[in-house]
Parts: C-alpha cells; structure tokens; sequence
C-alpha cells in the first residue's frame, strides 16, 4: 500500500508574514494525517520554511532545480543549495516551466538527475495541453515527457522520486479532470514504469493536479493509481490545504 502524498506549490505566492501564519498552522495541524505533507515554497522563504518546520510531519522543498552542480549560471540555485535547507523535495518539469519558460523534455531529464544525484526527491510532472487532449493524443504525450527522463536516469531511479499527472487544461482553471480521466492515465503511467520494473511501478507514488480542491480531494484520491496529490491555489489558504490532506 503506497502512502498517500499531498503537496502544496506556493509558485510565485507568499510574504514573510503570511508564510509565518500558512506554515505553522499546517504544522500544528500535520500530526494528525496519515498522508504525508509537503510544501513547495519560493527559493527566499526555504530558510523560513526549514526553521518553522524542522522536526514536523511537514516535508518541504522548492519549486525549481539548475541542471548543473555549481559554476557561472546567474540566477540559477543547485540541488546541493536546496539540500543545504534540508529540502526533500523538488517539482521538476512543472508545466509552468516547460511552457513559459522553455524547458524542453530533455532539460528536465537533466533536472531530475541533478536533483536526484544530491539526494533530493524529485516530482516530475508531466501532462497534456487541451489541444493534445483533444487530439487524443494524451498518452503520447505523457509517455514521451516520461520516457525522456527515463531514458537518462534508468527506470530505478523512479523508485527515489515521485510523479505528477498535471493536465495543463486543469491547472489553475477550476476544471479538474473527473476521477477517471485521471485514473486513466495514471494507470497508464503506471503501466509504462512496470513495462520497465513492476516493483517499482508499484511502489512509485503518482499524485493528481489541476484544481484540486477540498471538494473533490476525496472522489480523486479514492482512486486505485492516484497517490495524493500536487495542489497549487488551494496550497495557500491553511483551511483549504488541510482539508485536502485530511482527504488523503
Ligand atoms: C499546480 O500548480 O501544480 C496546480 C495543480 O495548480 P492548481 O491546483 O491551482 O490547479
């Protein structure tokens, strides 16, 4: 039986104060889940989130990894940085970075192996645009985005990271796909892994996002291949997030 995860992305959210009142109130509320807890928050509040968090139930990480290890990339922050925080995880292939920011199937194979290779747990996310869903080529899509990262890292790398179907058409829209659409090509991932390693198809945690939200948490989660899930705007209101986790 996998343990259910549910993970916030804060994405570009947040203030010192406010962080200050999200994260202690999910703190003090964590100890009662089952599920595991996470938070992705901004690289300036890493240090915040470490130093109210440390020694919770509360995982935390960051929202973006550099491929490289260290050197001349202005701007960038390397996996061995975000293990400095004592991070857990990091979102990798968000599909806010693949479409606004260029980064291609290979450069998140990259990614996911640097963060990787520093002991960092690394949620890769894959999923369609609503144009690719209605070309009815979903599958394609995501078994591409995945077999990109495979092809690099090997299947048993799988087995240290977890993965996210984001449907790009639900995030940040309101429309979540129903429980069986999901379940579908969640089952479908899992498929693809197992063609590859069937334990570690089965062990591998595979979370839902795209407008998750303390209504339908439970309906999705219910679900025999979702795993918990990746929760962007309902991550930042405390009541929301845990009534989403209290749902896993
Ligand atoms: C996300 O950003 O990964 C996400 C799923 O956002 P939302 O929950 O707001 O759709």
């Amino acid at each position: 039986m996998r343990t259910k995860l549910v993970a916030g992305n804060w994405k570009m959210h947040g203030n010192l104060a406010a962080n200050e009142r999200l994260l202690t109130s999910i703190r003090d509320a964590a100890g009662a889940f089952s599920s595991i807890c996470a938070v992705c928050v901004p690289f300036p509040y890493l240090a915040q989130a470490q130093a109210v968090l440390a020694g919770s139930k509360v995982a935390w990480g960051a929202q973006n990894v550099s491929e490289h290890a260290q050197g001349a990339y202005t701007g960038e922050v390397s996996a061995a940085m975000l293990v400095e925080f004592s991070c857990r995880y990091v979102l990798v292939g968000h599909s806010e970075r693949r479409s606004l920011y260029g980064e291609s199937d290979t450069l998140v194979a990259d990614k996911f192996v640097a963060a990787l290779q520093a002991g960092l747990t690394p949620v890769l996310c894959v999923g369609e645009t609503l144009a690719e869903r209605e070309a009815d080529i979903t599958g394609a899509v995501v078994t591409r985005q995945l077999e990109a990262v495979i092809a690099k890292s090997g299947v048993a790398a799988l087995g240290r990271a977890v993965l996210a179907y984001e449907p790009v058409w639900a995030i940040g829209t309101g429309k979540t796909a129903t429980p069986q659409q999901a379940q579908d090509v969640h089952a479908l991932i899992r498929t693809r892994v197992a063609a590859g390693d069937v334990a570690i198809a089965q062990g591998v945690q595979i979370l839902y996002g795209g407008s998750v939200k303390a209504g339908n948490a439970q309906e999705l989660f219910a679900m025999p291949d979702i795993d918990g899930g990746l929760i962007g705007g309902a991550s930042l209101v405390a009541e929301d997030f845990l009534a989403i986790c209290a749902a896993a």
